[in-house]
């Protein structure tokens, strides 16, 4: 038997209710959700575009991003970590909810949290946020990494419970 074939087939079966899940969250928590592009991150306005400034919404509940909106505990919430979020926002917008859930979940699954793919890139672009050293065009880099991370992840949870 293979474990990790099983693992993505249930995963694939779980999607829709996790979606399902995902909008209730957001509806319950819209009244709570404030655009980034209002708390006045000077900072965050250099690396990304207004629009996703705008698009992107944080909530004060506990550390995950969903679609476009991710949550901190408040106390925590540094420019650092919004930067860091909003790189999950602009990964999520690449890939879709139901492929980022795939690309993350393959990436817990093999490398566990700290290494996996997304959030790797996450962490060392956040540390280039950190310390000044970030690449020109990083919306670009960032779907570009985004890319290769899919395309990497994509024959093994596509497989024959793929598409929709
Ligand atoms: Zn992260």
């Amino acid at each position: 038997m293979n474990m990790r074939a099983d693992i993505i087939r249930r995963f694939h079966a779980a999607l829709p209710q996790v979606r399902g899940w995902i909008d209730q969250f957001l509806d319950s928590h819209a009244d709570r959700a404030r655009a980034v592009g209002t708390l006045g991150f000077a900072r965050l306005s250099a690396c990304f575009p207004q629009e996703l400034l705008e698009r992107a919404k944080v909530a004060s509940v506990d550390g995950i991003t969903l679609k476009d909106t991710f949550s901190l505990q408040q106390g925590r919430a540094s420019e650092a970590l919004h930067f860091h979020e909003l790189v999950h926002v602009v990964q999520l917008s690449r890939l879709g909810v139901d492929n980022f859930l795939l690309a993350y979940g393959l990436g817990l699954f093999s490398f566990g949290y700290a290494k996996s793919p997304l959030e790797q890139m996450a962490y060392t672009l956040q540390r280039g946020f950190e310390l000044g050293t970030l690449p020109r065009g990083l919306v670009h880099v960032i779907e570009q990494a985004t890319d290769a991370i899919w395309n990497q992840a994509a024959p093994i949870v596509q497989g024959p419970y793929g598409g929709a």
